[in-house]
C-alpha cells in the first residue's frame, strides 16, 4: 500500500505511542508503519522516542507534518455585540446590588461598541426604606430601541474590572455559537 493511500485512512494520533506527550503542538514527528493483522498498523512517535528507539523494524517510514491546531474561533463583533446585550439585559431585568459592578461595567462596553448612547447622570435622593445613600446614576440610551437605561454609578478598582472582565470572557466563550456564521 502506497504511503499516500494510507494517509488518506489513517489519522495520525494525538500522542506519541511510547511517552505519550501531545504530537498535536508537534511541527512534525515520525511515524511509521508495521505488519499487523489484516491491515498496517500505524505507530507515531515524537521525535525524542524516536531517536531513542532501539527496535525499529517497519515497512514504510516517513515524517508527518502536523497542522498547529485551529485558534480559537473567534466571535464576530455582530456576535460578541449581541452577546454583550444579552448579558447586560438579563443582569438589568434582576437588579441586585451585588451585580451592580456588572451592570456598570457592561454599560460602558456597550457604549463604547456603540450600542448605548450616553444620555447623562441623574441624581437620586437617598432612600431610607432600602438604606441607601444619595447617589448618581448614570443614563444611557439603547440605540436600537431608544429604551432609557439606568445604571448606578460605581466606583471601580483594578481588582474589580479584572473580576468583571473574566466573567465577560466566560460568558462570551460558553455562548458561543459552534456553527460558523
Ligand atoms: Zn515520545
Amino acid at each position: 500500500m502506497e504511503k499516500e493511500q494510507y494517509f488518506n485512512i489513517k489519522r495520525p494520533e494525538k500522542s506519541c505511542l511510547l511517552c505519550g506527550c501531545s504530537l498535536l503542538e508537534a511541527e512534525k514527528h515520525p511515524s511509521i508503519l508495521v505488519h499487523g493483522g489484516d491491515e498496517p498498523l500505524r505507530k507515531d512517535f515524537c521525535p525524542k522516542c524516536w531517536e531513542r528507539l532501539q527496535d525499529r523494524e517497519y515497512f514504510s517510514y516517513w515524517i508527518t507534518k502536523r497542522l498547529k491546531p485551529a485558534p480559537d474561533r473567534r466571535l464576530t463583533r455582530k456576535e460578541r455585540n449581541d452577546l454583550l446585550l444579552r448579558m447586560f439585559e438579563s443582569l438589568y431585568q434582576h437588579s441586585d446590588e451585588k451585580k451592580a459592578t456588572m451592570l456598570f461595567y457592561l454599560a460602558h462596553l456597550l457604549m463604547r461598541y456603540k450600542i448605548f448612547n450616553w444620555k447623562g447622570t441623574r441624581s437620586m435622593p437617598a432612600d431610607t426604606e432600602k438604606n441607601l445613600p444619595e447617589r448618581t446614576t448614570l443614563l444611557f440610551e439603547n440605540k436600537q430601541t431608544g429604551e432609557e437605561i439606568q445604571v448606578p454609578d460605581q466606583t471601580l478598582d483594578g481588582e474589580k474590572i479584572s473580576v468583571a472582565k473574566k466573567e465577560i470572557d466566560d460568558y462570551l466563550q460558553n455562548n458561543m455559537s459552534t456553527e460558523i456564521p
